[in-house]
């Protein structure tokens, strides 16, 4: 391992975001050393690296490169600026991983194929997932690539949790719940004896990002989730509308609305930037004092309150709640709504410590402790990736 590097790859519809960690001789931690942003592809595509501290060490603008070109301006930037590491694998997060994976793998041709098929499932993310993997095995086909599933770490549901009240033969076809954010899960699932000391029986983790999902975790394993068949379900998010009643969508396609339209709405134009009419971005609405951004982040608030209890009903009760990602790590004031919201469940929110943003948040009789935990989905991805290749090099 020495000298030796592993690339994180995280493609989506318009940004490629890669990670290079150095895999230091005999030591499990994994450093970041560069962290590389292509952001506005097929529009006005932008190009940033930076250090391990943050230092922009380039920022370029690109004339609407497309995802091929961009990842390879990424790639050759990467070989100018290897300092010295050898790049031994590259692990993709992949949105999907269907009912057949439920952990990370080596990819191999039939794999890959495996998980094209899995591409009506999740149209809009699993193709831009996959592009790189297929133009890297191109240029370096003696690369170990490795994908790391958004989906697996929920394969843990037991199968009513999975569940939806439709025909079996529906479900048969896969139609069920899968949930996502799964890579985050299991970061906060890894994190959790360094903070709290142990790993608590009955865990809720809050992930309030641009997405938004929630998932009960019992002993460490996912048992329940917000997020559903699509990354749509559950909570409202920045553009996305969460749970709505699928009587909504026949409605709106009785009227004539057509597929396009309805899925920019409800990926697009729904969830905080729907109701505010405002903006999606959090920041913003906790600037505005305008009744239609109070009423976004009520909405935020009510929802995440109703489906908090609803995972508690999934675990029994509550030793620990985690907030993580954007808004959960840096909105103190949505924490403490949350928070006074669930003072039925015996939370006690420590005020001070919360404005500090923790890690704990909870006072010392709070029944049950609350944190605030980073989350690093590439870290998790950069040492599934490590593992196998451990595991192909005693192979
Ligand atoms: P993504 O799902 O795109 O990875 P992030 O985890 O980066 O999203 O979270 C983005 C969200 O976090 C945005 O809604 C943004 O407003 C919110 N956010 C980031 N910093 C703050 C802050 N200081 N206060 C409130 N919200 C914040």
């Amino acid at each position: 391992m020495k000298n030796s590097a592993i690339l994180v790859v995280n493609a989506g519809s318009s940004s490629i975001k890669c990670s290079l960690f150095a895999c230091p001789e005999n030591n499990l931690s994994l450093q970041k050393i560069y962290y590389l942003d292509m952001t506005g592809i097929g529009t006005k595509t932008q190009f940033t690296a930076t250090d391990a501290n943050g230092k922009r060490l380039i920022q370029q603008d690109l004339q609407d490169a497309d995802h091929d070109h961009a990842f390879s301006i990424l790639l050759s930037w990467l070989e100018q600026h290897d300092n010295g590491l050898n790049l031994i694998a590259v692990g993709h997060r992949v949105v999907h991983g269907g009912t057949q994976f439920s952990a990370p793998v080596a990819l191999t041709e039939d794999i890959f194929r495996q998980l094209e098929q899995l591409i009506p499932l999740a149209p809009l993310h699993q193709p831009h997932n996959l592009a790189p993997i297929k133009t890297l095995n191109k240029l370096k086909p003696q690369l170990l690539q490795v994908a790391c599933f958004d989906t697996a770490f929920h394969t843990t549901q037991p199968a009513v949790a999975q569940l939806f009240a439709i025909p079996h033969s529906l479900t048969e076809m896969g139609i069920k719940r899968y949930g996502f954010h799964g890579l985050s899960y299991e970061y906060i699932a890894y994190s959790l004896p360094h903070y709290l000391g142990e790993i608590p029986q009955r865990v809720i983790v809050a992930h309030l990002g641009n997405g938004a999902s929630m998932a009960a975790l019992k002993e460490g394993r996912s048992v329940a989730t917000t997020m559903g068949f699509t990354a749509l379900d559950g909570l409202p998010m920045g553009t996305r509308c969460g749970t709505l009643d699928p009587g909504v969508i026949l409605h709106l396609l009785k009227e004539g609305m057509e597929l396009k339209t309805l899925t920019n709405l409800l990926y697009h134009q729904s969830g905080l930037l729907g109701i505010s009419g405002i903006s999606n971005d959090m920041r913003e609405l906790l600037r505005n004092d305008t009744p239609s951004a109070r009423q976004a982040i009520d909405f935020f608030v009510y929802r995440l309150g109703r489906e908090l209890g609803s995972l508690v009903a999934t675990l029994g009760g509550l030793d620990a709640l985690i907030f993580t990602a954007g808004i959960g790590q840096h909105a103190a004031p949505i924490r403490a709504k949350i928070c006074e919201d669930a003072a039925w469940l015996g939370v006690q929110l420590d005020a001070g410590a919360n404005q500090q943003h923790g890690p704990k948040i909870s006072t010392s009789n709070s029944q049950v402790s609350v944190w605030v935990i980073p989350t690093d989905e590439e870290q998790m991805i950069a040492k599934h990736t490590k593992r196998i290749v451990v595991l192909a090099d005693s192979g």
